[in-house]
């Protein structure tokens, strides 16, 4: 998964970019770059750096961003395979000038196209799957820049929030189920579009839109053009995990608030899954919203019981004498006067690995908690995500190999209930047509590098 995010019209839209990759940090901490347009020069300039967005840039090297247009890329780390060399935007020289790509989505079609992009001599510099559209619009025997990035998108399978500089034109696209949000926003005379509209208000961009399922358009001087959509119309399916994990709870995404979409969630669980219970407590950060909809049904109390380190590093030394469930302690926090005694609903967004999940009962065992009653907010996570979710194989799954109650014993705990699927899709939106691959097994886009045997190499 990745965030991505875009300002152009206005002065030192790096800057601004910047800004908007601060308030998308949840989406990926691998890495962060940003390309920026130096309109006077026609020319193009990017950095990028592993770690946060903080870590990535100093006030030098965005001294050096100039520019009225610019594009930004958050990576999160996964079968691509980390360092710089897959960091994004990636920027290459094109015959129409310099060309800026920033990718959000996992192609189901990019080992396919690469081979065929080899064998014509392409020469790749990276291993994301993201690399292929840079090299399918350089290939493209279309005439004009609008029609070769059409040709380029219009062969992608799988998802793609896209945004491409050429020059000093920006251009943005959604495929066409639309699984990775992108919305649009307005600030003084320029446009800002972002993965999510938590990265406008951080800029003071007022929300106008997301873009739609296929949707291409190009800014250029000031002046938006809506370009004919991609071909092939696919029924609209957003990714039903934004809303479950992924995206900031104060974020928009088509049209839905996520943290009211979250709530409903925590509340149609407390109908589905009661415990009879002292106190509703949430794995925060990203449980919070559905632990407060829990709470709010069931009228038992919300309590703060476990406490959440926001400074644990993705990587840290581990002591050899760390001991057990050290990783889970280091990031959460039993709260003793919360738990001692008390019987304790735990509310959770998503259940995937189980391992933090395991370790997280421990402690609060540990703590005094005298019954533990595990409820997740979204349905049992059975098969992997290929559109950039980081679920990458069925093994690693806890309950694509264990039934509840398995997973319930071994998780040690007292009671353990899952939203259920229908529950889950009717709380959020009857109507919202939502890709739920994840949780039932209905994949709405070809895997088409499945399908011909590749291991899908994802990447964002
Ligand atoms: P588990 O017990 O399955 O190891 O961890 C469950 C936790 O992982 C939940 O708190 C959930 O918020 C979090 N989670 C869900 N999806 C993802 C993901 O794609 N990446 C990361 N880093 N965490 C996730
Ligand atoms: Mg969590």
């Amino acid at each position: 998964m990745c965030g991505i995010a875009a300002v152009t019209g206005v002065p030192e839209a790096a800057k601004l970019v910047f800004l908007s990759l601060y308030a998308l940090q949840h989406r990926g901490q691998e890495a962060a770059g940003i390309v920026a347009v130096d309109e006077s020069s026609g020319e193009s300039i990017l950095h990028k750096g592993t770690g946060l967005v903080a870590d990535a840039f100093d006030e030098e090297s965005l001294e050096r961003l100039v520019g009225s247009v610019s594009i930004g890329h958050l990576r999160y780390s996964t079968a691509g395979g980390a360092g710089l060399r897959n960091a994004q935007p990636l920027l290459v020289r094109y015959a129409e000038g310099d060309l800026g790509l920033a990718h959000n989505g996992n192609l189901t079609n990019a080992q396919e196209l690469r081979d065929r992009l080899v064998a014509e001599g392409a020469l790749f510099q990276t291993t994301i799957d993201s690399e292929v559209i840079v090299h399918l619009i350089a290939r493209s025997r279309r005439l004009g820049v609008d029609a070769q990035i059409d040709d380029a998108l219009s062969q992608l399978e799988g998802a793609f929030s896209v945004l491409i500089t050429v020059g000093d034109t920006l251009y943005a696209a959604r495929d066409r189920h639309g699984f990775r949000p992108l919305v649009l926003g307005h600030r003084e005379g320029g446009y800002v579009i972002a993965s999510e509209t938590c990265a406008l208000d951080i800029v003071g961009a007022r929300y106008i839109r997301d873009l739609e399922p296929g949707e291409v358009v190009r800014i250029r001087n000031g002046e938006l053009t809506r370009l004919p959509s991609l071909r092939d119309f696919a029924p609209p399916s957003p990714c039903i995990f934004e809303l479950v994990y992924f995206a900031r709870p104060d974020s928009h995404l088509w049209g839905y608030s996520v943290d009211r979409a979250r709530r409903a969630f925590g509340r149609q669980l407390a109908i589905e899954r009661p415990a009879d219970a002292d106190c509703v407590i949430s794995v925060p950060d990203s449980a919070n919203s559905a632990a407060l909809g829990f709470a709010e049904q069931s009228g038992i109390p919300f309590e703060l019981g476990l406490i959440r380190n926001h400074y644990v590093g993705r990587t840290f030394i581990e002591p050899s004498q760390a001991g057990r469930d050290f990783k889970v302690r280091m990031k959460y926090s039993p709260v003793r006067e919360v738990l001692e005694g008390q019987r304790v609903v735990v509310v959770d967004d998503s259940l995937v690995r189980g391992t933090t999940s395991q370790g997280l009962v421990n402690l609060l065992r540990e703590a005094g908690a005298t019954e533990v009653h595990f409820r997740l907010a979204s349905p049992p996570v059975r098969n992997p995500c290929y559109y950039g979710i980081d679920m990458p194989t069925r093994g690693e799954l806890i309950a694509a190999e264990k039934s509840p109650d398995e997973i319930c014993q071994k998780l040690g705990v007292d009671s353990l209930g899952y939203l259920s699927l229908e529950g889950m899709l009717n709380a959020a939106d009857p109507e919202g047509g939502f890709c739920s691959a994840c949780f039932s097994g209905e994949y709405p886009a070809p895997l088409v590098d499945l399908e011909k045997g590749y291991s899908l190499v994802g990447s964002d």
